[in-house]
């Protein structure tokens, strides 16, 4: 079957990345395989996954049993916190390679800062020795901050190509987003669906109903709207369909407005307080 097109977000780096994309977090490496792999039959071409996750051999298999040439896919995965540190980095890297069952990563990122470890500027130095010997296309993190972002450019000289966050109505972000728009880092989101908790919000359910569409759809469309890249996970066929299904409408600004200005808050941990390893 031909991929419906999903847009591409331009990386820095001189990649491009789906800005709809499918992930994996909490599914058991036989889900994942089974849910990646109809993924790709619905057309999604970006995973992401992580190490910690435990499913890169499940996701791998999915991808290679597809029989879509490996560049045609864009692969993510995460170095787990306790990875971090320069030469662990480079053990750690090839370990995922391994299970994932490739060559090279489209983009490798770092999962958390872990504040109190600091160690992610020798990891992030070890992540640019990575891009540089071609086994990953693009190096980003996930969960930094302003500061984390700010010691990484100034103590490496290297801008992160993306910045995987929690963000969903509830949760805009619009201080890291500001930031990285001035920086030309890609908003990647994460939870984008707040776990499936922005879906009974009622502006949610008004927004989509004004469409015709589901409130998955009207958020996952707001994201797009926004810039961000979104990576909604499911496991269900019909879902996985439904979150890829969203580029046939648009929303108004006022419906835009009226999503962003949901209260809300995190549904996941505090990246300043997150120092699990
Ligand atoms: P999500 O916001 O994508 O929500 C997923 C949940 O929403 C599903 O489990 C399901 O219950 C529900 N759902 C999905 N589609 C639906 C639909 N069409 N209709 C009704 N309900 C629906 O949550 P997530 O999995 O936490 O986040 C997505 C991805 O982000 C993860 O799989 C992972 O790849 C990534 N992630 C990264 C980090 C990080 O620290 N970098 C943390 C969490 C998640």
């Amino acid at each position: 079957m031909t991929a419906p097109s999903v847009p591409s977000v331009p990386l820095h780096s001189g990649t491009a990345i789906p800005a709809l994309g499918f992930g994996v977090w909490q599914v058991p490496d036989a889900d994942a395989h089974r849910a990646v792999a109809e993924a790709l039959r619905v057309g999604y071409r970006s995973i992401d996954t992580a190490a910690v996750y435990q499913n890169e051999p499940g996701t791998g298999r999915a991808i290679a049993e597809s029989g879509l040439p490996r560049e045609q896919i864009f692969l993510t995965t995460k170095l787990w916190n306790s990875d971090q540190g320069f030469d662990e980095t480079l053990r750690a890297v090839d370990a995922s390679l391994d299970r994932l069952g490739t060559d090279y990563l489209d983009l490798y990122l770092i999962h958390w800062p872990v504040p109190e470890y600091d160690r992610y500027i020798d990891t992030f130095k070890a992540f640019e020795r990575i891009r540089d010997e071609g086994r990953a296309r693009a190096i980003g993190v996930s969960n930094f901050r302003v500061e984390d972002l700010r010691r990484v450019i100034d103590e490496t000289g290297t801008v992160p190509a993306v910045n995987q966050i929690e963000l969903h109505p509830g949760l805009p972000q619009d201080e890291l987003r500001a930031f990285h728009a001035e920086h030309g880092i890609v908003t990647e989101a994460w939870s984008p669906l707040g776990q499936g908790q922005s879906l009974t919000d009622p502006v949610i359910a008004e927004v989509a109903a004004e469409h015709g569409v589901t409130p998955a759809q009207a958020v996952l469309r707001w994201h797009l709207q926004l810039g961000n890249v979104v990576i909604p996970k499911s496991v269900t066929p019909a879902r996985i369909a439904e979150n890829f299904d969203v580029f046939g409408f648009e929303l108004t600004g006022e419906q835009m407005r009226r999503i962003s200005a949901i209260d809300g808050g995190r549904i996941g941990p505090d990246p300043a307080e997150f120092n699990l390893r």
